[in-house]
């Protein structure tokens, strides 16, 4: 029997990790997979919804930016899917398509394994109000964490996603307001955990520079500070989060973890985590190098 074939949408993919984790973890195993990867832009979306339903295609992960847009294109989406109104997974089952998002569940295992911190009846910050921050939220709030703030640039965001998460949780306090606002630094001084889920430092690995997403004064050393950023593996924000005595966690742990979670949904396996990890930060210092 021919492998049969896993792969990655999203727009553009030059710089995708996903092949490098994927590749090794199907060599490392033995298993008859093959990844591929499908650069389609958002007009070919459908189009590759279609592709992907041929007999001998088992998969695909999802990454910008197409994680919104092809939730009405399958034929159904996990509960955790429903909630993030996002999916970063597609499934076979039979012939029907089916959408995950396992976002949530990669940032609770990187955030518990490597952040050594349980969320439940912590005071939790959140920079940014995007899709990533959807998902932390979604997950934070099963958790059941104590509180909840979310700091966006665009306020309206931070409301529409603290009206949502709302919905899904009573009991937990949840506050929206204005990034670099004066309630930021209360809710930053107060908080257990500070995420940032803004794009705010990704620029740095291109050679160019971005404002920090919080005022490195308000970090503590009990905190834990999270960047979901994972290029480069440690962003401004989180080198002075870290100086300033907090513990730090890029984003390269979740987008294993997550990765980890979707090659189980696939092929029934473990992702040899311990296994790739070092090769996917040697390939991020490489490429930092070549920038
Ligand atoms: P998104 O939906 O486009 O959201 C981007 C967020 O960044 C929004 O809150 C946006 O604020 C904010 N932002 C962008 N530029 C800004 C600026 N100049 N100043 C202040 N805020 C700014 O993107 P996403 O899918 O949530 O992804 C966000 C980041 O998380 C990306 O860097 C992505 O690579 C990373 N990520 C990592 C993982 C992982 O596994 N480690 C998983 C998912 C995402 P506005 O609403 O005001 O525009």
């Amino acid at each position: 029997m021919p492998p049969l074939t896993l792969g990655i949408f999203g727009y553009p993919l030059a710089h995708s990790l996903s092949p490098l984790m994927y590749e090794m973890a199907i060599e490392h195993l033995h298993l008859s997979f093959r990844f591929q990867l499908y650069e389609v832009r958002p007009q070919d979306l459908p189009a590759a919804v279609q592709e992907i339903r041929a007999p001998g295609v088992h998969g695909v992960c999802v990454t910008i930016p197409h994680k919104e847009t092809i939730a009405p294109l399958l034929d159904g989406l996990s509960e955790e899917a429903q909630r993030v109104g996002a999916v970063n997974l597609v499934h076979r089952d039979g012939d029907r398509l089916l959408g995950h998002n396992t976002d949530g569940i990669g940032f609770l295992r990187s955030l518990r394994e490597e952040g050594r911190l349980d969320p439940r009846d912590r005071q939790v910050l959140i920079l940014g109000a995007g899709g990533a921050a959807r998902a932390v939220a979604s997950q934070l709030f099963q958790e059941r964490v104590l509180s909840l703030t979310i700091a966006n640039r665009t306020l309206a965001r931070a409301q529409a996603l603290a009206t949502r998460v709302e919905e899904l949780s009573a009991g937990v306090k949840v506050q929206a307001v204005s990034l670099g606002g004066p309630e930021v630094a209360q809710a930053a001084e107060e908080a257990d955990l500070i995420v940032n889920t803004t794009s705010l430092g990704l620029a740095h690995s291109k050679g160019g520079d971005d404002a920090l997403p919080l005022s490195p004064q308000h970090i503590r050393p009990t905190q834990v500070v999270m960047d979901l950023v994972y290029n480069p593996l440690e962003t401004p924000f989180l080198r002075l989060a870290r100086e300033r005595g907090a513990k730090t966690l890029g984003g390269l742990g979740m987008l294993i973890y997550q990765g980890a979670e979707n090659f189980r949904i696939w092929t029934g396996s473990e992702l040899p985590v311990e296994l790739v990890r070092p090769r996917m930060e040697a390939a991020l210092k490489e490429a930092a190098h070549g920038a």
